[in-house]
């Protein structure tokens, strides 16, 4: 569904050029739970940003059902985002003066005239309540972030990233603030979300403990994707080996 091609990626910093994706080729299958794992620095987020076209590659493509998506202009890649993929961050970006529910209608919101306001608010309204409680957080719906644990925050955050159904869902290091145990429970959540509402999910991650509740794992080093591991139910094993091979 989603192809990356011979990815190039550089940033000048002062005087010299720093070299972060070097020739990357990813296929992501529609449906799949994805894991990317690699050192801090090896460039995941990067490769995250050309992907979700939240940035553009130096060289390669990046293609959506075999189109071209790395070549469309601000608007359509703003429609992509708003439509077609869901975003959340280690830090989860909400907005510190809304609700949970304030913060999940928000995406909802966006774009609407006020011609039809009212109604969209409504209809708004009753979907990130679903999706709020979807997520486990039916009991903290008029809650400020601030009055949120972590792992509710991320919740959050998951619940306004699909309360739109994206296809693709990039989650880049999803668990990096929390505990071992709320990290586990967050990534069991986008395993369920993966499979009840078909959504693709690309996580970057730093914890192998967490990658076996994926389909797939792969890592980046030295400016490209190694091969990767696909769990099919040993996933333990899988994360041994790529404990041997030196990942994070
Ligand atoms: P990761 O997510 O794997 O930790 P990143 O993709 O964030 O890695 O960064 C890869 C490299 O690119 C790092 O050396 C980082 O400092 C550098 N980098 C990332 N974004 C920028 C930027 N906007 N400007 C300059 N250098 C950057
Ligand atoms: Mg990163």
């Amino acid at each position: 569904m989603l192809v990356a091609s011979n990815l190039v990626k550089s940033y000048k910093r002062n005087a010299h050029v720093v070299k972060v994706l070097q020739g990357v080729d990813l296929d992501i299958q529609e449906g799949e739970f994805l894991s990317i794992v690699g050192a801090s620095g090896s460039g995941k987020s990067t490769l995250l940003h050309l992907l979700g076209t939240l940035d553009r590659p130096d060289a390669g493509t990046v293609s959506l059902d075999r189109k071209r998506i790395d070549t469309l202009g601000a608007r359509e890649r703003d429609r992509l985002r708003n439509s077609t993929f869901g975003f959340i961050f280690q830090f989860y970006h909400l907005l510190p003066e809304l609700t949970a529910l304030g913060n999940v209608m928000m995406p909802a919101m966006v774009g609407h005239s006020m011609f039809n306001w009212w109604g969209s608010r409504q209809e708004a309204r009753k979907r990130a309540t679903e999706m709020l409680e979807r997520v486990g957080l039916g009991h903290r719906l008029n809650h400020k972030p601030r009055e949120l644990s972590g792992g509710e925050m991320q919740r959050t955050a998951i619940a306004r990233a699909l309360v739109s159904k994206p296809r693709i869902l990039f989650a880049d290091e999803p668990t990096g603030n929390l505990d071992a145990e709320s990290g586990e429970e967050i990534v069991k959540l986008l395993r369920g979300m993966n499979r009840e509402q078909d959504v693709t999910i690309l996580m970057v991650t730093h914890n192998l403990e967490l990658v076996r509740h994926s389909d797939r794992v792969v890592r980046m080093a030295g400016g490209k994707l190694e091969m990767g591991f696909k769990f099919a139910g040993s996933g333990s094993k899988l994360v041994e080996k790529l404990e041997l091979a030196g990942s994070t």
